[in-house]
């Protein structure tokens, strides 16, 4: 073997991984002259040196071991990886091929191998491990949830944002995750979303889709994937919207409803007359207007403070309510004006109804706060198509028939016909 060596060391000039040879004690006896490159140190002042001296203090343990197992004839060879210090401090990661060998009669058995320069690889792999890990560390701070799927709907992942909102778990059938759960409502719009990412289809629906989790409101946005072939598949992003709907819901309820009684506002009242009346003008069915304004409220307020008013009249309120069939409406009209409509209803059954209530309000029994002046209801009806045809003016009609029930003696109901005029108490 000695007698080798310049003709293997002629063969290993070129190469750019280092040949070794140690005694058994673990001391160089060979090295090829990329052993220079690789750490800085001349092949002449490394032979023997022991081939600890140049590992890294870290993995020196480690090293040993596999040369201890290598000895004793556990493994007859080894391939590992490890950190060696070059003569300038600087730390590379080599991967060493090392077997047991027979050397010559002086050396009896030795180490042979190979080092191999792997930095740039390690070091490639700890920055993509280093991207990878903030990657899903953003993914993990989002409060929304993402969700990577494969073109037959499997999750390949979710951050975890995703599966706190959905329960779902990576590796399952997104349909089969839904399958059978009565929580979830809204399934089949994503059953369809799935079909056009298994169809590849080049545009997906580009409205949200909405899932109901339970209470929850979630909000489903679908990407495709552009990749390698075998990678498709969809980015699944996911709000919860709870919150926001929660609070359209409610802003939705304030534009439309008084805050003191609670009932339809003036404003949504005349979108519901405007739809009440094309609907009736289509089918031709009845309908009738009562405008209810209270009688000598002021002096409610005059003699028991506006608060006890306010209370007056989110009883009123109540008890009008009271009064409803379903589909009929009933809104505040203005200060202590209330304006009911009748959809559905001839003059005789909406003469019936109104007088009803003012008999509710004026034998409402009032706490001792009202004692001596509980308040009573005027009412001025019109009826549609008999009173008259323009809604507009059917409203005015309506007006002019509060004036005269209050003009006679309040407490009661007025209507004024095209041919005469009726009333009631
Ligand atoms: P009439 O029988 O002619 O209808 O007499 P009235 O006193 O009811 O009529 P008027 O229009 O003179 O007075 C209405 C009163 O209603 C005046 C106002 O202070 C009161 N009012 C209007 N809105 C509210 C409210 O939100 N709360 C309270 N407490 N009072 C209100
Ligand atoms: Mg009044
Ligand atoms: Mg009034």
């Amino acid at each position: 073997m000695q007698d080798d060596e310049p003709r293997l060391a002629d063969i290993t000039t070129h190469l750019r991984d280092v040949v070794f040879r140690t005694h058994r004690n673990g001391y160089w006896c060979y090295l090829s002259p990329a052993w220079e490159q690789l750490t800085g140190y001349t092949v002449e002042e490394s032979l023997g040196t022991h081939l600890i001296e140049v590992v890294h203090p870290d993995d020196r343990s480690m090293n040993l071991k596999v040369k201890q197992s290598l000895e004793i004839g556990q493994t007859s060879a080894s391939r590992h990886v490890k950190r060696m210090v070059r003569k300038d401090g600087r730390v590379i990661h080599v991967e060493v091929d090392v077997r047991m060998a027979l050397g010559n009669e002086n050396e009896g058995r030795v180490s042979v191998g190979t080092i191999r320069d792997i930095t740039e690889r390690v070091e490639m792999e700890a920055r993509i491990d280093a991207e990878r890990q903030r990657h899903e560390a953003i993914l993990a701070a989002l409060h929304e949830g993402i969700a990577s799927l494969s073109p037959d709907g499997r999750i390949r992942y979710l951050n975890p944002a995703a599966r706190e909102m959905t329960g779902w778990e990576p590796g399952r059938n997104i349909d089969e995750a839904m399958a059978g759960d009565e929580r979830f409502d809204g399934a089949d719009d994503i059953r369809n979303l799935l079909k056009a990412l298994a169809g590849r289809q080049a545009k997906p629906p580009t409205q949200p889709i909405q899932l109901a989790v339970g209470s929850r409101r979630l909000e489903l946005r679908l990407a495709p994937l552009e990749q390698e072939p075998g990678e498709e598949g969809g980015l699944l992003v996911i709000r919860d919207v709870s919150a926001e709907q929660g609070l359209l819901a409610r802003l939705r309820h304030q534009a439309e409803h008084d805050a003191l009684t609670g009932l339809t506002n003036r404003r949504a009242m005349h979108d519901i007359l405007r739809e009440t009346h094309a609907h009736a003008a289509h089918t031709g069915e009845p309908y009738a207007l009562l405008v209810c304004d209270l009688d000598h409220f002021k002096s409610v307020n005059d003699r028991h403070g506006h608060a006890v008013g306010d209370q007056v009249l989110q009883t009123v309120a109540l008890r009008l309510k009271h009064l409803m069939r379903p589909g009929d409406r009933l809104a505040r009209w203005g200060g202590e004006e209330f304006l009911c409509l009748l959809p559905a209803t001839d003059p005789e059954a909406a003469w019936t109804i109104a007088t009803r209530l003012c008999r509710e309000i004026a034998t409402h029994v009032w706490g001792d706060e009202l004692e001596g002046g509980a308040p009573t209801l005027s009412i001025g009806m019109a009826c549609w198509p008999d009173d008259l045809k323009d809604p507009q003016k059917l409203m005015l009609s309506a007006d002019d028939a509060l004036y005269q029930a209050k003009r006679t003696g309040r407490n009661r109901v007025w209507r004024i016909t095209p041919g005469h005029r009726a009333q009631g108490a």
